[in-house]
């Protein structure tokens, strides 16, 4: 029987874990995270979170709690998912720094301390880059749409956004924490609120045990939250097809029209029809297009994500 360790009240250092069925995983994710922090000499907390396994993945976490009350333990009653998971951690994480990774030991829990030294410069967030991804051919084309994407909405480049092994300090957390947003991307709404972001490369191994917990589907649904969560491009690219259309109908019928009046002989009849009708059928999908931009921005306003942050008020 090991001695119970006692835990600072707020300590330097929170880890958050999310698991989902990963009881193949965690005691060995966990055998090699606590030697990294240890050796870290700082004051650190372990959030682990359950998010909702049905293959005893909360009995192994309860025991490791049992043995260590430095580990702080959630269990959801259902899956929600790994941003929901990561969220409830944060949510209760009391360290100066976050550091967030998966449970599959992908992200090697050796890679901790180049974050933490990174952090130490002054950055609010730090993000892990997998310079040598071990993923499908597939995943990896996925990935690189999507980091474009995500630096152009996000508006803060970075090469790795789908890395989870991540570091944020603590103002940055609590805005997210703020937020209460329900379909979340963490490290893009971290970035939208972090002053100053930074990235290190870092190992990536293949998964310890078990497949990806993602399908097609679900990977898409998350990216899809992405998108619309953080810009209103996909509305805004209706309007703009709408307002093609319409002003394609128009510049139609004025080129049947002027053909007319300099060639003489029967109207195109036919040309003209297709004109109006593009026209109203641009019309309609403009309209929608303007409907949408006033749901989307309500959707912004009772979202309530801060506008702003300011660091310090001089007065
Ligand atoms: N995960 C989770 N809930 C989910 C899906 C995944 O908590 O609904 C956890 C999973 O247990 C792992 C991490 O999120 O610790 C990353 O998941 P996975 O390895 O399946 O994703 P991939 O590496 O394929 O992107
Ligand atoms: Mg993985």
């Amino acid at each position: 029987m090991i001695a119970p360790v006692k835990i600072a009240e707020e300590p330097e250092i929170s880890i958050v874990v999310p698991f989902y069925n990963e009881a193949e995983n965690v005691e060995a994710l966990h055998a090699r995270l606590l030697p990294v922090l240890e050796k870290a000499r700082k004051s650190f907390e372990i959030v682990y979170v359950d998010d909702g396994s049905s293959d005893g993945t909360a009995d192994i976490l309860r025991l490791l709690h049992s043995r260590d009350s430095r580990i702080r333990v959630i269990i959801f009653n259902r899956n929600y998912g790994q941003h929901a998971a990561i969220s409830a951690g944060l949510d209760r994480a009391r360290g100066e720094v976050v550091v967030t990774l998966d449970g599959d030991l992908q992200n090697p829990p050796e890679e901790i301390p180049k974050l933490l030294d990174k952090i130490d410069e002054g950055y609010d967030v730090v993000g892990g880059w997998r310079t040598e991804r071990r993923d499908s051919a597939l995943r990896l084309f996925f990935s690189r749409a999507v980091n474009r994407m995500a630096s152009r909405i996000v508006g803060v480049k970075m090469n790795d956004y789908g890395c989870m092994l991540r570091a944020y300090r603590r103002t940055v957390v609590d805005h997210i924490c703020g937020c209460g947003e329900i379909s979340t991307f963490v490290p893009a709404l971290a970035n939208a609120f972090a002053g100053s972001v930074a990235e290190v490369p870092i190992a990536h191994a293949p998964r310890r045990a078990g497949g990806s917990r993602y399908t097609l589907l679900r990977l898409l649904r998350l990216n899809f939250d992405l998108m619309t969560g953080f810009s209103l491009l996909p509305v805004q690219i209706v309007g703009i097809v709408g307002a093609i259309a319409a002003v394609t109908g128009v510049a139609n019928a004025v080129v049947v029209s002027a053909w007319w009046l300099f060639h003489g002989g029967p109207i195109d009849r036919g040309g003209i029809f297709f004109a109006v009708v593009l026209f109203f059928i641009g019309i309609q999908i403009l309209g929608i297009g303007l409907v949408g931009e006033y749901v989307a921005r309500i959707y912004m306003e009772v979202r309530r994500r801060p506008r702003y942050i300011v660091s310090e008020v001089l007065e």
